[in-house]
Order: structure tokens, then sequence, then C-alpha cells
């Protein structure tokens, strides 16, 4: 999953992340890249938490993309 900036030519860091569904628990493992002048700066951190805390596993996201178009 690509996650926050990566520049053209950019070196990617990849990264592992425990991802946890907001609605359901469910634990996933995130396989994420970003970029090397992105990754671990403050921006970085802020945008990561913001991320976690509004995680939805595949079964929910669908679930609510179906209820969105209601
Ligand atoms: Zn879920």
């Amino acid at each position: 999953m690509k996650f926050g900036k990566i520049e053209e030519n950019e070196k990617i860091i990849k990264f592992n992340l425990e991802l946890k569904c907001i609605n359901c628990n469910k634990k996933v493992p995130g396989g994420m890249k970003s970029g090397q002048n992105y990754f671990k700066t403050i921006e970085f951190n802020k945008e990561l938490e913001k991320f976690k805390k509004t995680y939805l596993c595949g079964v929910c996201r669908d679930k609510k993309r179906i209820k969105d178009q209601d």
C-alpha cells in the first residue's frame, strides 16, 4: 500500500504496520511503502496516526462503500 508522497526516481522505503480495523477490530498486517524524503517526518507521523485511527479492513470498507451509495 502506498503511503504519503513518493516522488519520481525517489528511493522507496518499505515498512510494515500492525493495522487494526476500527470497525471489527480485525488485525491486518500492512505492507506499506513511502518515499525516502517523506518517511519518518513529522508530517509522516501525523498522517500515520490519522491513518491508523481511521483504518478499515477490506470487508468493512466494502460494506461502508455499499452503505454510502444508499
Ligand atoms: Zn473490519
